[in-house]
Order: C-alpha cells, then structure tokens, then sequence
C-alpha cells in the first residue's frame, strides 16, 4: 500500500490561522508582536528567504520590519544595530538572516541576539533551555518536524526515531525534540557504520542530509514515518529522469525552471513508507510557520504570559 502523503502545507496553513488569531487577540490588548527581519547585503537566495518571511508576518498581522544594511557593514555596526533591536519593546523576535558576508563574525552576532527574542532558536541559552526541558525558543525547520507527527497522529513515545543529520541547525534540534516526547533516538551522520541497517530499525527516520535521494527504500522498514528535511536542487535532465520518469507535472515545471527540488530521500521510498513528507510541500512549509508560532511565543514570554513548555509542544 502506497504511503499516506503528510501534508505540510496544509498543516503550516492550520498553524498559520491559529497564529493569526492569536496576533489578533494581543493587538486588541495592545501588544501587537513585532518581528524584525536583518538582511545584511544582496544575497539573492536570502533576499527570497526573507521577501516570504516579511510576507507572512504582513498577513497574519504582526509589525514586521525588514533591516538591511549594506555588505560593507562590520562586525561592530551590526552589534550596535542588534543592540537597538534588543532594546526596543515593540520587537519580539529578531531574525538574522544567514549567511552574513565572510568579513563578518556571525557566531558573535547571532551571540548578541537577545536569547528571548531568538526566534531561529540558535542561542545557546536557548539550545540549553531546549535540553533541559525548560520553556525557550525551539529552533523553526525542527519544531515543524514535530508539529507535523503530532497533527498526523503519529505517535512519538516509545518510538524508535532514527535522525541521520546532526547539524546544530536540523539534526541535533530533532534529536532533542524527538528525545523530550519520549523517543527512543538514535543519531546518524557521515561516520555512522551500517546507516541502511541502522535505518532499517525506525518507526520514525528523519533525513536531514542534503544529499538529493541518498535514503533508498532499503534504508526504511515497511510502514516506517519518513520525515524528509533535505532540499536539493536537481537541474541535470539524467538525475530528473533517474529520480522523476513518468511524472508529467513535474516534467512540465522542470522543463520550464530548469531545475526540480528533490528530498534526501528516493520517491520509490513512498512505496513502503507507512506515511512521507513529500518535497516540496512537506517540512519547508512548517519552517516559515513555526518562526511566525516562535515570534508569538517570544511576545508572550517576555511580556509575561504563561505559554506551555518547550517539553509539551
Ligand atoms: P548540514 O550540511 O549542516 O548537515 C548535514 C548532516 O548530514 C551532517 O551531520 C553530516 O554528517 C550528515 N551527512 C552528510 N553526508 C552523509 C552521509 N553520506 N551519510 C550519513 N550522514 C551524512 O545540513 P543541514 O542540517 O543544515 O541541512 C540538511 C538538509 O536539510 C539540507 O538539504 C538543507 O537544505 C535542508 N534544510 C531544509 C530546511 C527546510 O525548511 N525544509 C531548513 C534547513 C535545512 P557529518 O556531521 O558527519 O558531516
């Protein structure tokens, strides 16, 4: 039996609503969420991040502010502009879009973001507060992993979950997500022996990887969840034949963009999964959500409101 297709778009549309109602109701009580975007130079990729990002806060009603200072800034300039975003009230989440240019320290930068208005979730304190089950900002791409087995009813506890992918970013943040629902984890990456065998033992197999179609359907055990973060860009007519034969509708957008977006996992693996992410359309969704969802629970933390734990999301 073919896989039930999990999707995330109309899950990232649920969750988009729900904040939607919740921006509403802290507007009316006069604390409209407030989210600045900092775009450093004319990173054409990170230009779409944050054009899509600035687009959702518009229409789910926060203040939203799109910084962006040009490629020369320094080091010391974007701490001082941080630092105004740290002291402004009406900023929740600060949000630096990555990569910054070479000359620029990032680690000190994201550093200088003020841990409770850290929406990408990558500050230490916060990485902390995640490991030890204390309330904090999740980091987005992860959280949505979770929001997407919740709303799909897969169960978490007592799970075998196995992550291949230990980034700070994906891998790691998963792991520690699936740990705190009461997974049992296991954590691969590019030393791991055995990776199909080890694979094969999950109820539960995230592919964070970035390595288009790697996980093959002897990486997945019949009926296993398959949660596919990896986004790789296919533009050689032989691979899209190799991955796609047979798929008019993506025939079609491939032969007019010249490029296909394809997972860290094979399509045929849909063929005995119990249930898949598709790509696109299944965790990229969730991550421009879950910064909206992030940006709330930023408002609601440091204005004091009681949001449930990191642990019980
Ligand atoms: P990184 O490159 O930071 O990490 C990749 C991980 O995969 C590393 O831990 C690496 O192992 C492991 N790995 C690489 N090759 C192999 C292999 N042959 N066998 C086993 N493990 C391997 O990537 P990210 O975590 O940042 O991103 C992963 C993917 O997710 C990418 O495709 C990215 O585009 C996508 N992504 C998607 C998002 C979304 O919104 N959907 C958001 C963020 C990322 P090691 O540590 O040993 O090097």
């Amino acid at each position: 039996m073919p896989a039930v297709i999990l999707d995330g778009a109309k899950i990232a549309a649920q969750i988009r609503a729900e904040v939607g109602n919740e921006v509403q109701q802290l507007t009316a009580d006069g604390l409209r969420p407030g989210l600045a975007v900092v775009l450093v130079g004319h990173n054409p990729a990170s230009e779409i991040y944050v054009r899509s990002k600035v687009k959702a806060c518009e229409e789910l009603g926060f203040l939203s502010e799109r910084i962006t200072p040009p490629e020369s800034s320094s080091t010391q300039e974007l701490l001082a502009l941080v630092g105004d975003l740290n002291r402004r009230d009406e900023i929740d989440g600060i949000l630096v879009q990555l990569p910054l240019p070479a000359h620029v320290d990032s680690k000190k930068v994201l550093l200088a973001v003020s841990p409770e208005k850290d929406v990408d979730g990558f500050h230490p304190m916060n990485v902390g507060y995640l490991s030890t089950q204390r309330p904090g900002l999740v980091p987005c791409t992860p959280a949505g992993v979770i929001e997407i087995l919740k709303r799909s009813n897969i169960p978490i506890a007592g799970a075998d979950a196995v992550v291949v992918g230990r980034s700070d970013i994906v891998g790691k943040p998963v792991a520690m997500l699936l740990i705190n629902g009461n997974a049992t984890v296991t954590v691969c990456h590019s030393k791991t022996r055995d990776l199909p065998g080890v694979c094969r033992r999950a109820d539960i197999l995230v592919a964070a990887i970035g390595r288009a179609g790697m996980i093959t359907a002897d990486f997945v055990k019949p009926g296993a969840t398959v949660i596919d973060v990896g986004m790789n860009k296919i533009t050689d007519p032989a691979e899209f034949q190799k991955y796609f034969a047979g798929d008019a509708k993506r025939q079609q957008s491939f032969a007019k963009h010249g490029s296909t977006l394809i997972g860290d996992v094979d399509p045929t693996v849909a063929e005995i999964a119990g249930a898949i992410t598709p790509v696109p359309g299944g965790v990229g969704p969730l991550t421009i959500a879950m910064l909206m969802s992030n940006t709330i629970k930023a408002a609601k933390l440091r204005r004091g409101q009681k949001v449930a734990a990191t642990a019980a999301r």
